[in-house]
């Protein structure tokens, strides 16, 4: 059993990056949704705290005021906590060293509006103040109550700082996690995808010694009895599987890398070559086949591929022409591609058919095709080949008047 190593890489690394990319690309949208989440909740339930110890002290300074008519100010100023009480006769503050002795604006609005929460201090944000107007026997008072936030804040800095080396070493965890994953997923298809590609190159093999066996009996025996239609039936019939075997061995022998046997080609040299060794078969169906080809198309790929195709499409040009008709070869560069048409004056292809005929076993106009000895699969194998070269082929066609097939391919840089 064979690996064709080059096809297969191509065909299952883009899937495994997709899956890792996916695996990675969830679970990064799942961490980032919970981590926010996390975060603000946290965040919330801090700040909370801040505001209910503020509203406690805040509370008791209110009462000590109601109840005494003055306020111990030091005495409530504990812990983080600091104490203003602006009352008509006197201005009392805590005074820690360093530390902002109270908002006047936040006493403004409070006299004003009748409480006030916000953040002050230096840079914005770093300190809780809680401002409160307090009516007693007709006297008003403002109490303020202070916290600095810098506790809460280098808590939510750590949490965030954790979050996020933990996010992004999860995210490449699962990102090597995923790669071996996909990879294991992927394997038993890439197994199967090389058995089944070295069965059916393995069963073509097989398949072309009896084949080559009943051909030529077969043979023998119309020449003994030229009149025995069976015989002719069984030489038809097995030239018709022998071309089925032929393609199937080429589109399994084609999967291998076109980078093995890749080299600079002169198209114009193999599309002369190719053409003269059909105008012995054009000649026998009464149709005339010409070839213009530039000078000096070199294009990078591998000279039996590309040979294969242009064999492909002459030879369907010429199986589907009739008697009297034109087959016409072309190759010319346009800027950095390379292009061949391949025109014939045939029967063409139907409007509906266009889309289909590259399908492998298409047939278009089957009871027609018939008599032809086509599988269905030339123009398939053509468009693999021309692919895996990097390039195009389409075709233009009308039903009656006939088809034209294009091929685009990348042209050699060093020519031209
Ligand atoms: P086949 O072995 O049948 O020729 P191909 O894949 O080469 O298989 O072509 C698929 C079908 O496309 C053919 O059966 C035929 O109907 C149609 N076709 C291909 N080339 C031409 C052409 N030059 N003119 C008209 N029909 C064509």
């Amino acid at each position: 059993m064979h690996f064709a190593a080059g096809i297969e890489d191509r065909l299952f690394t883009p899937a495994r990056i997709r899956l890792t990319a996916w695996y990675v690309g969830v679970l990064t949208a799942v961490l980032v949704v919970l981590g926010t989440a996390l975060y603000l909740a946290v965040r919330e339930q801090l700040l909370n705290g801040v505001d209910n110890g503020i509203h406690q002290v805040a509370q008791r300074a209110t009462e000590q005021w109601i109840q005494q008519g003055q306020i111990d100010v030091s005495a409530l100023s504990t812990g983080p906590y600091t104490v203003t009480l602006l009352s008509p006769n006197e201005l009392t503050t805590f005074s820690r060293p360093g530390h902002p002795h109270y908002d006047p604006a936040s006493l403004k609005a409070a006299y004003r509006e009748g409480s006030d929460t916000r953040y002050a201090g230096r840079s914005g944000d770093r300190q809780r103040v809680y401002s409160t107007r307090v009516l007693q026997n007709g006297d008003m008072a403002l109490i303020q109550v202070e916290r600095s936030v810098e506790p809460e804040h280098e808590a939510l800095g750590k949490l965030l700082a954790g979050l996020l080396i933990g996010g992004a070493g999860g995210i490449v965890l699962a990102g090597i996690g995923g790669w071996f994953l996909a990879g294991k997923s992927l394997a038993p298809v890439r197994v199967a995808f090389a058995r089944q590609h070295a069965f059916v190159s393995d069963a073509s093999h097989e398949l072309r010694t009896p084949l080559a066996v009943i051909r030529a009996n077969a043979e023998f025996l119309q020449q003994e009895q030229p009149d025995n239609a069976e015989a002719r039936d069984i030489v038809n019939e097995t030239d018709r599987l022998s071309a089925l075997v032929d393609a199937l061995l080429a589109v399994a022998r084609g999967q291998k890398h076109v980078d093995e046997h890749l080299e600079t080609i002169d198209l114009s040299g193999l599309i002369e070559t190719a053409a003269t060794a059909f105008q012995p078969l054009a000649a026998e169906n009464g149709l005339e086949l010409s070839a213009a080809t530039a000078d000096d198309i070199a294009v990078r790929g591998d000279r039996e591929q590309l040979r294969q195709v242009i064999v492909i499409l002459l030879d369907n040009a010429v199986r589907y022409t009739a008697e009297g008709g034109r087959v016409h070869v072309q190759a010319r560069r346009d800027g950095g591609s390379a292009i061949v048409t391949v025109h014939d004056t045939g029967v063409g292809i139907g409007e509906q058919e266009l889309e289909r005929v590259f399908e492998r076993f298409y047939r278009a106009d089957e009871a027609r095709n018939r008599q032809s000895g086509g599988v269905g699969l030339g123009l398939a194998i053509a468009r693999e080949l021309v692919t895996r070269h990097g390039g195009r082929i389409s075709v233009e066609s009308t039903e009656g008047a006939g088809s034209t097939f294009t091929i685009q391919l990348p042209a050699d840089r060093g020519s031209g």
